[in-house]
């Protein structure tokens, strides 16, 4: 899969989140800091350059799936499955302008609840109330065939079909420069 591009930019933004996209390490550990891992609160990178666009949402587990360990019951399972095919369908989760004609070109999604292998040094990552934190990473870009019609990015959708998110905390780059909006679920709209 072709590497995706987001890193770059946010490496330079004040607010930037604290791990850089990396394959070696995109768990983030700034527990008790800025970016910590809150339920109830996720984040999401969002970059129009030219044409493409590119949305890397960070959420903690509880947020999409209620539970946080990794699933061994059938429901559980169940559940982990569902909410993994909810991610799978980006255009449904962010709202777009129709205009726009924004496509999907591809998606990554990366959990410990999907089976992704824990980095070596998450292991017995336990807080002082012993509950063990898991995040959900998805990462997506897509192509809009006429970005000068993206007005904006309505992450109602994605509250609605994740209620335990109270609020987005969205750092965006677009024509108009970069700036930070806390979306939540009666102000979810943001403007590029
Ligand atoms: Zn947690």
């Amino acid at each position: 899969m072709r590497r995706l591009l987001l890193a770059l930019p946010f490496a330079l933004l004040p607010l930037a989140v604290a791990h850089a996209h990396d394959d070696d390490h995109d768990h983030d550990h700034a527990h008790g800091t800025l970016g910590a891992h809150e339920h109830g609160v996720a984040k999401l990178n969002a970059v129009l350059d030219g044409n493409t666009l590119e949305l890397e949402l960070d959420s903690p587990a509880m947020n999409l799936v209620g539970f946080e360990h990794a699933a061994s019951s059938d429901a559980d399972k169940a559940k982990v499955a569902a909410v993994r095919q909810q991610l799978e369908q980006p255009l449904k989760l962010f709202g777009l302008p129709a205009a726009a004609g924004c496509k999907e070109d591809q998606q990554e999604l990366e959990s410990p609840l999907f089976g992704d292998a824990p980095k070596a040094d998450d292991e017995g990552d336990e807080h002082e109330h012993g509950h063990q934190h898991s995040d959900i990473g998805a990462h997506y870009q897509l192509t809009c065939a006429n970005p000068d019609n993206l007005a904006q990015l309505d992450l109602a959708p994605l509250f609605k079909a994740f209620p335990a998110t109270q609020k987005i905390n969205v750092q965006l780059i677009g024509p108009n420069g970069q700036k930070g909006v806390e979306t939540t679920p009666a102000k979810a709209a943001v403007a590029f």
